[in-house]
């Protein structure tokens, strides 16, 4: 009777067990989700030598460059790690991106970003950010 007992109780705590590791697992990706961004400001270009750090820090595209000649491309990592991703835009050099701007000054990138440091990967397009 004892025995019986005690393996109701345990199997009860399974499930308590359980469900707080659901509740903590949706409440975790409830707060990954909300310091994700979803889209990014607008975005601007700059020659090399101006330091973009005041447009990085509003979510915007920064692209280094002139508008014939776009070498890369900055922002801030839209995970919220804080981390300032470069993707290289020169064909000549490996890995490099293509940045296309659209009418409305938004723009697609290919092919999706992935990044060593803290594991996000996502696709912009038309500036919107589409995590995979
Ligand atoms: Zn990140």
């Amino acid at each position: 009777m004892g025995k019986r007992r005690y393996k109701t109780v345990s199997g009860t705590g399974l499930v308590i067990m359980r469900w707080f590791w659901n509740v903590i697992a949706s409440i975790r990706r409830w707060w990954a989700d909300r310091r994700r961004r979803h889209a990014f400001g607008p975005t601007v270009v700059l020659d090399s030598a101006t330091d973009p750090a005041r447009e990085l820090a509003a979510g915007k595209l920064v692209l280094v460059g002139t508008a014939e000649k776009q070498k890369w491309l900055r922002f801030k990592c839209p995970c919220g790690c804080g981390d300032v991703m470069a993707l290289n835009l020169m064909a000549a050099h490996c890995p490099h991106w293509r940045a296309e701007r659209h009418d409305d000054g938004s723009l697609t990138v290919h092919p999706s970003v992935d990044s060593d440091n803290c594991g996000s990967h996502f696709w912009i397009r038309r500036s919107k950010i589409y995590w995979v």
